[in-house]
C-alpha cells in the first residue's frame, strides 16, 4: 500500500459520491470527545481508530484512551512521533507512522460497534487565503482556528470502507498484528454494507450525543472567547504603551508625555480621575498639574498641593512597589494586597470628599530612585483593580521613567553645552589676555637692555631709571606667573586645604605684616582694626585666610591716596557667620562693576590697558579661595570716590569647641600657625 496515500482521498475514490464539509479544529474536538463518549457509554465492546496526526495531539488524550481500552481490546491509536511515542502494545495498540506519511495531516476516529457505526475522516487544510500554511508560527489561542476538511458521518457504509482503510494502513506498520486486525475485521467488518450511503439510520439514541457535543462545543467556544479576550487585552495594552512612546519620541518634554500619558490611562482603566505627576522619595507634598477626568462631576485636584504623607503614598514611596487597594470605604483596606496595615481612618473624609473609592498607585522608578507616580482613582468598589490592569499601569510607568530620564540628560547635555561654549570663550580670552600680559613688561625689559647694551655712554641717572624699570616689569612679570598659576591651581580643585579652627585676629596681624614688609617705603594710608577678641574662631587655612586680607589690603592701600584711611572689621553676622571686612575711603568702584571686580585680569582701566600695576588676578583668586572655604566674598561702595568695602564669610568653628580651643592654646595655636605659613609659603612660591 502507497504510504503517502491520504485516506480521505482513498475514500472518495471508493465512494465518489461522499460529500466533504470544512470543520475548525474546535468543531472536531468537540465532535471527537463526544464520539468517545459515547463509545464509553455504548455497552459492549468497539472497534476504534483515531488518528492524532502528531504526538502532541494525542498526549492531551491518552489518558482518555486508556479508559477506553477498558472497554475494548480493539483500540488502535496513530501519530507521528515527536519525542517518545512509539509502536507498541500496552493498554491499546499505538502505531507510530513515518512522519512523512499523509497521516500527520489527517485527523480520524473511528468508532464500530454492534449499534452503531461512526467517523471521522479529515485532513487539514493547509493553505490559507493568503497562501500561508494555516498552522505556520500559529499562536496558541489561535489553535482552535486550524480548518480541515472532510466527512462526519454515522453512515456505516462509509464508517466501513473508512475503518477498511485504517486497518490496511495499520497492517502496513505493524504486521505483527495481522491476527489481531483479521479478529478486528472479522467481529466489525464481516459483510460490506448496503451500497446507498444515505439510507441507513444509526442505530442509536442521538440524544445523548448531541447533548454531549453541544457541551463540548460550548467549551470549545468559551476557550475561544478567552483566547479574544486575552488577545484584546494584549491589543489595548500595547496600544497604549506604543501611544505613550511615541510621543516620548515626539518630544522630550515630559509636562507633554503626561499629558498624553494621563488622558489616555485614565480612559483605558475607565478610572473617574487619573494623576500623573514627578517626585522624589524626601518630597512630602506635589502640586498636582496633570490630571484626567472622566467626569465633570469629580473634584480635580489641579493646581492644588496633594500630600505624600498620605499610608498608601508614603508606602508606595517606601517600598517602590505598586499598591492597589479595591475599597478605601471598608473598615481595613481588604484587597490591597498584603497592604492591610494600611490605616485610612483618617483619611475618610478626603477620601470621601475626593470619591476615591478604589486607589491605585505606582511608582515611577529608574534605577532605584523614585522618580514620579501614577495615581488612578475609581468612586466605584465593584470595580478592583485587576492583575492586568496593575501590569498595564506598571508598563506605562517604565516608559514615563525612561522619558523623565531622557529629558533630564538633554537638558543636562544643553547645560554642559554652554558651560563648554563658556569655558571656550574664557579660554580663548585668558590666551590673549597673558599673552598681552606677559608681552608688555617683555617688551619694557627688552627696550631698557637693548638700550643700555647699545649706549655705553648713557648718563649714569638715566642708566639708574632704566634699569630699575627693568628690573620692576621684572617683578610684575613674576608676580603675574605666581598668580597666574595660583589661580589655575584654585579653579582646578588641585589645591589641598589644611583647615583648622583659627582667631582672625591672628591672620589680620600677619596680613598686616607682611604689608607693611613689603610696601616699607611708600606711603601708606592709616589702617584701623576693630576685631573684637571675643570672637569665635573661624574654620579655614590659615595660609590662604592670610593670602585673601593681604590682598585685600593691598588693594584699598593702593586704590586710597593719602590723607584716606583703611579699616579692618569683623564680626559676627545674622547668620552666624565671621564676617570681615576691609574698607577704604579711596577711588571706590561704580555699582554695576562690583561683580566684575572679581573676574580675572578685570581693571578699571580696561584689560589692556594698565597703568596702576597689579596683575587683575588678586580678587579671582580672594573667590575662589572663600568659596572654597565655604563662605561668599562681595564689594560695596557708593560709586566714584566714595570708598570700597570688600566682605567676606566664612563658617565659625561650633560652640563646643570654641573655648578651648581659644583660651589655652593660643599662643601655640599662633606660633603653630605661622611656622606652617612659611613653609607653605616656600612650597608655593616654588610651585
Ligand atoms: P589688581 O589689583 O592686581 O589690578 P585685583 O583683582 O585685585 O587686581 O583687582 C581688580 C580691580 O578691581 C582693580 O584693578 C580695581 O580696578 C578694582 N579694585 C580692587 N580693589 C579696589 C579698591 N579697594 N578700590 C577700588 N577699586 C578696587
Amino acid at each position: 500500500m502507497n504510504r503517502s496515500a491520504s485516506i480521505l482521498e482513498e475514500l472518495w475514490r471508493r465512494l465518489p459520491d461522499l460529500r466533504s464539509q470544512v470543520y475548525f479544529k474546535s468543531a472536531l474536538t468537540a465532535l471527537s470527545h463526544a464520539m468517545e463518549d459515547q463509545a464509553l457509554a455504548t455497552p459492549g465492546p468497539s472497534l476504534i481508530i483515531a488518528n492524532f496526526q502528531q504526538e502532541r495531539f494525542y498526549r492531551q488524550e491518552a489518558q482518555r484512551y486508556r479508559r477506553i481500552a477498558e472497554h475494548s481490546d480493539q483500540v488502535y491509536v496513530l501519530a507521528a512521533p515527536e519525542t517518545s511515542f512509539a509502536s507498541g502494545s500496552e493498554d491499546y495498540e499505538k502505531i507510530a507512522f513515518d512522519p512523512s506519511d499523509s497521516l500527520s495531516n489527517e485527523w480520524h476516529l473511528v468508532v464500530i460497534n454492534r449499534l452503531y457505526s461512526i467517523c471521522l475522516v479529515c485532513r487539514e487544510r493547509q493553505l490559507s487565503d493568503g497562501g500561508e500554511a494555516d498552522n505556520v508560527s500559529m499562536p496558541s489561542s489561535m489553535d482552535q482556528t486550524r480548518r480541515f476538511e472532510g466527512v462526519w458521518t454515522f453512515n456505516p457504509q462509509v464508517c466501513w470502507h473508512a475503518a477498511d482503510l485504517m486497518l490496511e494502513r495499520i497492517a502496513d506498520y505493524r504486521p505483527e498484528l495481522e491476527e489481531k486486525l483479521a479478529a478486528a475485521r472479522a467481529q466489525y467488518l464481516q459483510v460490506p454494507p448496503a451500497e446507498s450511503p444515505d439510507t441507513e439510520p444509526p442505530n442509536v439514541d442521538p440524544d445523548p450525543f448531541a447533548s454531549r457535543l453541544m457541551t463540548y462545543l460550548q467549551a470549545g467556544q468559551y476557550k475561544l472567547i478567552k483566547a479574544y479576550r486575552s488577545i484584546a487585552l494584549k491589543e489595548r495594552r500595547e496600544r497604549l504603551v506604543n501611544l505613550i512612546s511615541s510621543a516620548i519620541r515626539q518630544t522630550l518634554d515630559p509636562t507633554q508625555i503626561f499629558a498624553v500619558a494621563v488622558r489616555e490611562l485614565g480612559q483605558a482603566l475607565q478610572a473617574e480621575r487619573s494623576l500623573i505627576y514627578s517626585c522624589h522619595s524626601q518630597d512630602q507634598q506635589v502640586t498636582i498639574e496633570h490630571e484626567f477626568l472622566a467626569q465633570s462631576s469629580v473634584p480635580s485636584l489641579v493646581n492644588q498641593a496633594w500630600s505624600l504623607e498620605a499610608p498608601p503614598i508614603r508606602a508606595v514611596i517606601e517600598s517602590l512597589e505598586a499598591i492597589a487597594i479595591d475599597d478605601t470605604t471598608g473598615v481595613d483596606t481588604a484587597g490591597a494586597d498584603d497592604n492591610s496595615a494600611l490605616d485610612l481612618a483618617s483619611l475618610r473624609p478626603t477620601l470621601k470628599r475626593l470619591q476615591i473609592c478604589s486607589w491605585l498607585v505606582v511608582p515611577i522608578v529608574h534605577q532605584g530612585n523614585l522618580l514620579g507616580m501614577i495615581e488612578l482613582h475609581r468612586s466605584d468598589i465593584q470595580q478592583g483593580w485587576t492583575s492586568y490592569e496593575r501590569e498595564l499601569v506598571e508598563a506605562i510607568a517604565v516608559q514615563l521613567g525612561l522619558s523623565l530620564i531622557q529629558a533630564e540628560a538633554y537638558a543636562n547635555l544643553g547645560s554642559l553645552n554652554q558651560q563648554l561654549e563658556a569655558l571656550e570663550r574664557t579660554r580663548s580670552n585668558l590666551i590673549a589676555i597673558t599673552g598681552h600680559e606677559l608681552r608688555t613688561p617683555l617688551s619694557t625689559i627688552q627696550v631698557c637692555l637693548e638700550s643700555l647694551a647699545s649706549e655705553p655712554d648713557m648718563p649714569l641717572e638715566l642708566r639708574q631709571v632704566m634699569l630699575s624699570t627693568a628690573l620692576e616689569d621684572a617683578e610684575r612679570m613674576r608676580k603675574l606667573v605666581q598668580d597666574f598659576l595660583t589661580l589655575s591651581q584654585l579653579e582646578s580643585g588641585r589645591v589641598q586645604w589644611h583647615m583648622e579652627a583659627l582667631p582672625v585676629e591672628e591672620c589680620v596681624e600677619l596680613a598686616l605684616s607682611s604689608l607693611k614688609a613689603r610696601q616699607r617705603n611708600e606711603d601708606l594710608p592709616s589702617i584701623k582694626i576693630q576685631v573684637p577678641d571675643e570672637l569665635p574662631l573661624v574654620r579655614a587655612d590659615g595660609e590662604w585666610l592670610v593670602e585673601v586680607l593681604s590682598k585685600l589690603l593691598d588693594n584699598a592701600c593702593k586704590f586710597t591716596e593719602s590723607p584716606g584711611e583703611v579699616s579692618i572689621e569683623a564680626h559676627r553676622n545674622e547668620r552666624g557667620m565671621l564676617e570681615v571686612t576691609v574698607a577704604d575711603t579711596g577711588r571706590g568702584i561704580e555699582p554695576n562693576r562690583l561683580d566684575a571686580v572679581f573676574d580675572r585680569f578685570y581693571q578699571e582701566e580696561g584689560a589692556l590697558r594698565r597703568t596702576a600695576g597689579g596683575t587683575g588676578l588678586g580678587l579671582a583668586i580672594c573667590r575662589q579661595v572663600i568659596l572654597n572655604l565655604g563662605g561668599q566674598i562681595w564689594a560695596e561702595s557708593a560709586g566714584r570716590g566714595q570708598g570700597s568695602q570688600f566682605h567676606f564669610t566664612l563658617p565659625v568653628v561650633p560652640p563646643r569647641g570654641r573655648s578651648g580651643d581659644r583660651s589655652s592654646p593660643k599662643q601655640g595655636n599662633k606660633s603653630k600657625g605661622t611656622k606652617r605659613k612659611g613653609a607653605k609659603r616656600g612650597n608655593r612660591a616654588k610651585a
